[in-house]
């Protein structure tokens, strides 16, 4: 049976690409199983995309944010109603295990739910006048139109984050979903639509990064653009919003460290560390990717560790026994084999996986070992460079401040995480760790919708999604005097001093 075809939305008509190309969606634990075919887009298709969205502008923006925000309120209800069959298909088109698929749907959900809140709230300020008879307040407008490009690790939720804020402040949209996984947008984008989303609002354009994402960025009617990826791309992305003078949002890469002290609940880190490490299959921007261990502790920490992460069942995750899923696809599986190797040239000690599994069932699929690094130190590429796949490094520590300094020598600076029963390290860790995230006593991974998501130094470029950052970057600040006083009233001049 041949492969299910899809189109780009753009002007609220399904149409077939410009370029006449399509690529398959593939699921990555089974590559018989292709769920769809889909355009592999160019500048053309890009360009009426965004001449649609900034067309559908022209209403949307004037339509008041309660009646936006009630259209979003619709979609969370519908989501909930498929929130099963999403997140099997997120399963097949992604790979990672049933329960996480649920979770990513949820993410969406709760953020139609809480964007929706914001419909009556998208609050300003209003403020005294330093003159008589005259009135001061900052209002929220919207930006116009946002371009957005999407990684495939939160496939429905990441697309949420940026579509659901963009919405609810008054813009129209045209977003790019990462090329492995298109499906959950497209599900996402309809359930928008069944709640009532009028023509042109959002409009989706599938296809590759060079030829479907640089010109979306480019494009000089879109005012601004929510890239999350690799820092790599992120810094293309970002260099060309630059010479457009255009807002542009990064969320990028992480090293992110889970420090544990000797006091820790031991068995409360341990399941921590296999969650934080092996959840989504090491794929998420927050996993934990180095551990900070205490010296006293590590012997018995990380046999432990490697004895769970020897027992995770790998496989499709549409099975419920499933704990972990594939890789995304072939390259990133490339990606962990290269560093094991360069672990291991540097003098560390691969305690368990550090391979592809290739036989029997697996042989269908991107299944690479659950993998543990012992022998790391901070200075090695395996402590400093991001993986994004299950492979984790176990770092010793001396001390407290040791432990800090450890996780702090890094580059990127989104998730971090201790583990101790001494409320004022853990107070000082809060202080002291450079991340945009810190969690006590809970693992690296984990963020919730109304919290604001993002990191520091090259993780970002200073903007946060979710929680009301994401307000701040969809919207851009007006400040409106109205003076009734009925004269020319000179600031600065005229107040009366
Ligand atoms: P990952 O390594 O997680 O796949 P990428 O940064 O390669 O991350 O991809 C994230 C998103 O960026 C995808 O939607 C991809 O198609 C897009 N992308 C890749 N290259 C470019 C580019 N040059 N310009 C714009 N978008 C791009």
């Amino acid at each position: 049976m041949p492969a299910k075809g899809y189109n780009n939305l753009i002007g609220g008509k399904w149409v077939p690409s410009r370029t006449g190309k399509t690529f398959p969606n593939v699921n990555p634990a089974r590559h018989d199983d292709v769920l769809g075919e889909f355009q592999a887009s160019g500048a053309a298709d890009i360009d009426a995309a965004v001449k649609a969205a900034a067309e559908a502008w022209k209403t949307w923006r004037l339509t008041p944010a309660p009646a936006r925000a009630v259209i979003l309120y619709r979609t969370g209800e519908l989501l909930l109603e498929r929130k099963e069959q999403y997140a099997r298909e997120m399963t097949r088109e992604m790979g990672k295990v049933l329960a996480e698929t649920r979770g990513d749907v949820q993410e969406a959900i709760d953020t139609a739910f809480y964007m929706a809140g914001e419909g009556r709230r998208l609050f300003g300020q209003t403020t005294p006048s330093e003159l008589q008879n005259k009135f001061a307040m900052s209002v929220r407008m919207p930006v116009g139109v946002c371009g957005m490009i999407a990684p495939w690790n939160f496939p429905m939720a990441i697309p949420s984050w940026k579509l659901f804020p963009a919405l609810v402040c008054g813009n129209t949209c045209v977003i790019k979903p990462a090329e492995d996984t298109p499906l959950s947008t497209f599900n996402l984008v309809q359930t928008l639509i069944d709640a009532g989303l009028p023509p042109g609002v959002v409009n989706i354009v599938t296809g590759f990064g060079p030829e479907a994402g640089a010109p979306l960025v480019e494009h000089p009617l879109v005012r601004a653009v929510s890239f999350t990826g690799s820092s790599e791309v992120g810094r293309i992305v970002g260099q060309t919003a630059a010479a457009h003078f255009k807002p542009c949002s990064l969320e990028m890469g992480g090293k992110n460290a889970m420090i544990v002290l000797e006091d820790a609940n031991l068995d409360l880190a341990l399941d921590g560390a296999l969650w934080g490490a092996f959840g989504t299959t090491g794929q998420r921007c927050t996993a934990t990717s180095r551990i900070i261990v205490h010296k006293d502790v590590i012997r018995d920490f990380t046999e432990e560790l490697v004895d769970r992460a020897e027992a995770l069942r790998l496989g499709d995750g549409l099975d419920p026994e499933i704990q972990m899923g594939p890789q995304i696809n072939r390259q990133q599986i490339e990606t962990s084999i290269r560093y094991c190797e360069i672990a291991k040239k540097e003098g560390a000690k691969i305690l368990t996986g550090g391979k592809p599994l290739t036989k029997g069932a697996y042989a269908k699929g991107h299944f690479f070992a659950p993998t543990v690094v012992g022998k790391v130190k901070p200075g090695m590429r395996i402590a400093q460079e991001e993986v994004f796949g299950p492979v984790v490094s176990i770092l010793e520590c001396s001390s407290f401040d040791e432990a800090l300094a450890i996780a702090n020598n890094i580059q990127y600076g989104l998730s971090t995480a201790i583990y101790t029963r001494d409320v004022n390290r853990a107070f000082r860790a809060v202080r002291d760790l450079e991340a945009g995230i810190t969690y006590v006593n809970a693992p690296t991974i984990g963020a919730e919708v109304h919290l604001p998501f993002g990191g520091v130094k090259q993780t970002g470029n200073g903007h946060r999604e979710g929680g009301t950052g994401a307000l701040d970057f969809y919207t851009t600040w007006k400040s409106v005097y109205f003076d009734y006083s009925d004269k020319l009233q000179r600031a600065q001049i005229d107040t009366g001093e």
